[in-house]
């Protein structure tokens, strides 16, 4: 139990909870929200609601404070969750991670920051000039990934628009050495259309007003003048493609403002008349020729929309690519210097349920499937190891195991991806309703998956095109429309050719791809969610060798108010976190553990045996004595160095004693 902290801020740990009961966990968090706690324990998981107003609770005492410290000898907050994975790295040499998550707008992006800030602040004691370098770049990275992955949406100002993973690395003497962002599914749709009240990604906004901000940021973290010229050409053909429209003439073809053109081709360090070709053309190799086929108004359009949003996505991509290139650990020898360890801090979408749904949503509810699987099976097994190394049996613990929903979605053959993957394959007319009979075929009799057409008087079910997922944290109806098109991602090679062949260098290398000519093309690029499942999978495999701890965030309102503690809002995110379950498997086991000398040290009072010291052969008889004489036995069990307290009353009853004596 967290100390330094009277009851009249609630329980610092859900764990100590009366009753687990969804009533008794809200009105613990909303009481603690109230009383300005933003922080709350499930074990070592930190629970987080936004707070949305400044808190006094970041500086640098309160850094001093957590500093070292062990994770229940102060109020809950990031610094302990922080100091704790930094600890676990540096006194026994291993990996450790940081997963956030919560919905757009519930912190996760500030918590990162505060744990980087914190990691930040407590290392290099000896003010060595390159890790204060790399420290540097680390934060100012994060700067500019900000401004080309963030976004003004209607549920915040500031929204990452992108998955971010980083991991610090760190040398022997625990200072931070470099670095490595990877990225994951740009909402790269952002850039042709926006929803009311939403706007593009802060990048275009910053090209009129002060791109010179950023254009420092990426200076001082080391990208060259031509580098910085470039992207700021691309970022303004972006916006002129967006007013480029096209017409017909007879059965031609046209661009209706072909100023438009020769300034594109002026940005891109190409012919104007390969602007205009790669826009309204489409070569395509039939047989033995090569032919240059006309598009329609509506394929020339589309092809438009589709370079805006690969040129900003690859350009994403190659930010965060010299990004790495940079700050990657560079002259680390591991035979002199000793193993370099990581801190992975992992910043990602939640689960999302919208009005609408699409493969987006798809997508990133599938990531958190993944995430949540994770989380049982390091939670449990962590349980699990640490009832083994203490040698204390271990009792079965019943939980909803996700991993089927996993399966629906990702399994060969008959998971949804590949339903969705061989409905793209399909020659001849392709259409998201193809895809959907699949699912149909497949996927009937699946406990977790249903449709209009499998559940004709299921009223959530309103279209033709909807189909349900039953997903851990609630049901999600998806629509169909647009699957196929998003999933094949297509851009017609003729862009890619002509970004390649551009004089611009800097351009020319992000397109590697644009090499080969329609007649060399032979194989299809990955799908969108073939790529994201690898990539999902990839990310998962790498937090899962690491020792992980939990921030998972809370947004209490959809008005940015200090105030609101919206409690259906609230509950229904407490639901879907699983945080109940959580609390749960915590006290299926034991609700509470600690080594027997601070076990003393907090408790001896309550004893003649112990108090003031005790005569005892250890420190672990002296605990069985005391809590024998207390009455507790039948509810502990004494590991090889620590003490196991089963139900939460116990401890109660132990914290009560020690208040009379205190
Ligand atoms: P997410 O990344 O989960 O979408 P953010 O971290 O961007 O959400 O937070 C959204 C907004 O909420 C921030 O811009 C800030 O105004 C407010 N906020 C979040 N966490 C805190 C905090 N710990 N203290 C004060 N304000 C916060
Ligand atoms: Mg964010």
């Amino acid at each position: 139990m967290a100390e330094h902290e009277s009851l009249e801020f609630g329980k610092a740990d859900f764990v100590l909870l009366d009753n687990v009961s969804l009533e008794e966990f809200m009105a613990n968090l909303k009481h603690r929200f109230e009383k300005g706690r933003i922080y709350t324990y499930i074990g070592e998981v930190v629970v987080s609601v936004n707070p949305y107003r400044a808190m006094n609770i970041y500086g640098r005492d309160t850094i001093e404070q957590y500093k070292g410290r062990e994770l229940y000898e102060r109020p809950p907050h990031l610094f302990a969750i922080a100091d704790a994975a930094y600890k676990a790295m540096k006194r026994r040499n291993k990996d450790t991670c940081i997963v956030i998550s919560g919905e757009s707008g519930a912190g996760k992006t500030e918590a990162s920051k505060y744990i980087m800030q914190y990691i930040a602040a407590i290392t290099n004691p000896n003010q060595r000039a390159e890790v204060e370098r790399v420290k540097n770049m680390l934060l100012k990275s994060n700067c500019v990934l900000e401004a080309f992955g963030n976004a003004k949406t209607n549920r915040n100002d500031n929204s990452s628009r992108f998955g971010k993973y980083m991991d610090i690395n760190f040398d022997f003497k625990g200072d931070p050495i470099g670095g490595h962002i990877n990225n994951y599914l740009l909402e790269k749709s952002r850039v042709i259309f926006q929803q009311e009240g939403e706007r593009s990604f802060h990048s275009f906004y910053q090209v009129s007003v002060h791109f010179k901000a950023v254009a420092d940021a990426m200076k001082v973290i080391g990208f060259t003048g031509d580098e910085i010229q470039t992207v700021y050409k691309i970022l303004a053909t972006i916006l002129h493609l967006g007013n480029l429209t096209f017409g017909v003439d007879g059965d031609i073809t046209l661009i209706e403002n072909s100023k438009v053109v020769s300034v594109i081709g002026d940005l891109l360090s190409t012919k104007e008349d390969n602007v205009e070709k790669a826009l309204l053309y489409r070569t395509v190799a039939t047989g033995r020729d090569v032919i240059d086929k006309q598009h329609t108004v509506q394929e020339a359009s589309y092809g438009r929309d589709a370079l805006a949003k690969a040129m900003y996505e690859r350009l994403f991509c190659w930010i965060v690519g010299r990004i790495n290139d940079i700050i990657e650990v560079k002259n680390y020898d591991a035979r002199v210097h000793g193993k370099n360890t990581v801190i992975g801090v992992l910043d990602i979408y939640g689960f999302e349920i919208f009005q609408n749904n699409s493969f987006e949503q798809f997508c990133i509810n599938y990531c958190n499937e993944k995430l949540q699987q994770l989380f049982i099976q390091l939670v449990l097994k962590q349980e699990q190891e640490e009832y083994q190394r203490e040698g204390i049996p271990w009792k079965h613990i019943d939980y909803f195991n996700n991993q089927i929903i996993v399966d629906l979605v990702e399994q060969q053959h008959k998971g949804i991806f590949s339903v969705l993957d061989e409905a793209c394959m399909n020659v001849g007319k392709v259409t998201d309703e193809v895809f959907l009979q699949g699912l149909n075929g497949k996927l009937a009799k699946h406990a977790h998956y249903t449709s209009r057409k499998l559940s004709p008087t299921d009223k959530s079910l309103e279209f033709d095109r909807d189909f349900r997922i039953k997903h851990y944290a609630g049901d999600v109806v998806y629509s169909v429309v647009g699957f196929i098109d998003k999933n094949k991602d297509t851009l017609f090679q003729d862009f890619k050719r002509l970004l390649y062949n551009s004089s611009n260098p800097v351009l020319k290398g992000m397109w590697p791809e644009g090499k080969l000519s329609i007649t060399e093309v032979t194989k299809r690029p990955l799908t969108a969610a073939t790529l994201f499942k690898n990539s999902m999978i990839s990310l998962v495999e790498n937090l899962a060798c690491k020792e992980p701890y939990y921030v998972r965030c809370i947004k209490p309102n959809d008005v940015k108010s200090p105030l609101l503690f919206e409690q259906e809002r609230c509950r229904h995110q407490v639901e879907y976190l699983g945080l109940l379950e959580n609390v749960r498997v915590r006290r299926a086991g034991f609700a509470y553990r600690q080594t027997y000398p601070r076990f003393l040290q907090r408790y001896k009072m309550i004893s003649e045996f112990t108090w003031p010291n005790h005569d005892l052969p250890s420190d672990k008889d002296a605990v069985r004595r005391l809590l024998q004489g207390c009455g507790f036995d039948h509810d502990v069990a004494y590991g090889k160095t620590k003490v196991f307290i089963r139900t939460p009353r116990t401890l109660f009853s132990l914290e009560e004693q020690r208040a009379e004596m205190v």
